[in-house]
């Protein structure tokens, strides 16, 4: 393990670490624009210049850390040419900052600032390029804006393996490109590009312009879109800077979606579903209880589900594989004696979604289903018989993917839901459920690695949550079994 002098104070390189790596992980952060973590080395945007005592400047991204050596990230020498550099690399960028998504979180933007902070010295016009290019149906590239760092480049050649984009040209005349074959908008993994572009050059179309970083804020979360369960950050308005004026939905609204790096092993990606849990937490809600289709007070149709419990005899279970470790324990405390109980698959891969490949996407499209089976091991065909051979005479459904249809002749149901569906209105008892965004909890993915989420926003009064749900049937469930 080589110990190294950066700046005055000594640090333990891990065997192998470059002096930009061994720096970061001690705390100190050298700039950089093509150096990204989890991508090989470029070595071309020259920023993260340091100067190596006997050897003089030198780029941090590409200098293996050696025993004894001392380096200086901000000596004269590295100064000016670190501001000599960032002066060339916005020669041509035309600084709207203005009216960029990026503006907040851009990295040139806060190194302008903080290593050179003067006017541009040209006198020549700046080189015009593409606005608003589209790379796919998911992202638009502004080609003014982008510095040529090639990050985007490594990560589809080296992550995602699409191999879908490239720099065409040479010198002031270089435009990235996605490659003529579509490669880039077939790539599951696309938008991770918009993470690792240290500028606003690669937008989301679906959140562009919607709102300034500043005004949101993340909340821990885990993508419930397959049993990988990758963590994520779910973006949305800050309180302080509620909306009172337009449209109130805008402030329960996640505006984007960004993966959480917790120093996973399959490093910080997420794939383009993940993106899209707006569009998948957003989906029409269940907000009325009701008892055959009637609506009624949320506490009456809790206490019909408990008559229903406490009148039936032969009672099947069906919970859901995208309830969270907690609500699944408090269900095995409350009623689990009181029912046969089987785990439901809640989502199934949609029409055209990659259902499963060798990297992160896995084709159960379930989070929870490890821990759902560990705590409810039942096997076979739930509505047949139960296993005493008698046919149930009540079944609770809980989650998606419940079909009335393969209901038993004469069998009551009580359908937990927060979704919309037809079928609902079809239940002896309807109770509608929170969503994810609004409770906290754990998932344990496929390998038995368990994650937390937390709440973005408050639950809606005329929704249960499952924990308190369960809790307050077993205790109106008068009839012991
Ligand atoms: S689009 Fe962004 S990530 Fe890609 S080369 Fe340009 S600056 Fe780098
Ligand atoms: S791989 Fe699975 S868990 Fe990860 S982001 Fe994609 S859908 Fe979500």
């Amino acid at each position: 393990m080589p110990r190294i002098v950066v700046d005055g104070r000594a640090i333990d390189a891990a065997g192998g670490q470059s002096v930009i790596e061994a720096a970061r992980a001690h705390g100190i952060d050298i700039p950089h624009f093509c150096w990204h973590p989890s991508l090989s080395v470029a070595g071309s945007c020259r920023v993260c210049v340091v100067e190596v005592e006997g050897r003089g400047l030198d780029i941090a991204c590409n200098l293996p850390a050696t025993e004894g050596m001392q380096v200086f990230t901000d000596s004269p020498a590295v100064r000016e040419r670190r501001r000599e550099m960032l002066e060339l690399t916005l020669l041509n960028h035309p600084v709207d900052c203005g009216i960029c998504d990026k503006a907040g979180e851009c990295t040139l933007q806060d190194y302008h600032y903080a290593h050179n902070g003067a006017a541009s010295a040209s006198g020549e016009r700046k080189v015009r390029a593409t606005k608003f290019h589209a790379l796919s149906d998911r992202i638009v590239l502004d080609n003014e804006r982008c510095i040529l760092c090639s990050r985007c480049v490594r990560f589809t050649h080296e992550v995602s393996k699409s191999h879908g984009l490239g720099i065409l040209h040479r010198g002031d005349g270089s435009l990235l490109r996605e490659t003529g074959d579509g490669a880039f908008a077939r790539d599951p993994y696309s938008d991770n590009v918009l993470d690792v572009c240290p500028v606003g050059a690669l937008l989301s179309r679906s959140s562009l312009y919607r709102a300034r970083v500043w005004y949101l804020q993340p909340t821990r979360s885990v993508c419930p879109g397959c049993a990988r369960g990758c963590p994520v950050d779910l973006w949305h308005r800050k309180p302080e800077w509620r909306l009172n004026a337009l449209d109130p939905a805008k402030n329960r609204a996640i505006v984007r979606v960004t993966p959480r790096d917790d120093g996973r092993p399959e490093g910080p990606w997420i794939c383009n579903k993940g993106r899209d849990l707006a569009a998948l937490f957003e989906r029409p809600r269940a907000m009325q209880a009701m008892l055959h289709g009637r609506a009624v007070p949320l506490d009456v149709a809790i206490d019909a589900a408990a008559d229903l419990i406490d009148s039936s005899k032969t009672r099947i279970a069906l919970v859901s594989s995208w309830a969270s470790n907690e609500e699944l324990a408090a269900f095995k405390d409350a009623l689990g004696e009181r029912f046969t109980t089987f785990v439901k698959e809640d989502h199934r891969p949609l029409p055209g979604e990659t259902i499963e490949d060798d990297f992160l996407i896995r084709a159960d499209k379930n989070p929870n289903a490890t821990a759902a089976a560990a705590l409810f091991p039942v096997r076979g065909k739930p509505m047949s018989a139960a296993p005493s051979g008698q046919p149930p005479d009540l079944v609770l459904a809980w989650g998606e993917g419940f079909d009335a249809r393969g209901l038993p002749d004469g069998a009551r149901a009580i359908v937990l839901d927060a979704y919309g569906h037809a079928d609902h209105a079809r239940a002896d008892v309807f109770i509608p459920l929170s969503i994810q965004t609004e409770r906290a909890g754990h998932y344990t993915n496929f390998q038995g690695v368990v994650r937390a989420f937390d709440a973005c926003f408050d639950k809606p009064a005329s929704v249960a949550d499952a924990q308190e749900l369960f809790a307050a049937l077993a205790v109106g469930a008068r009839v012991p079994a």
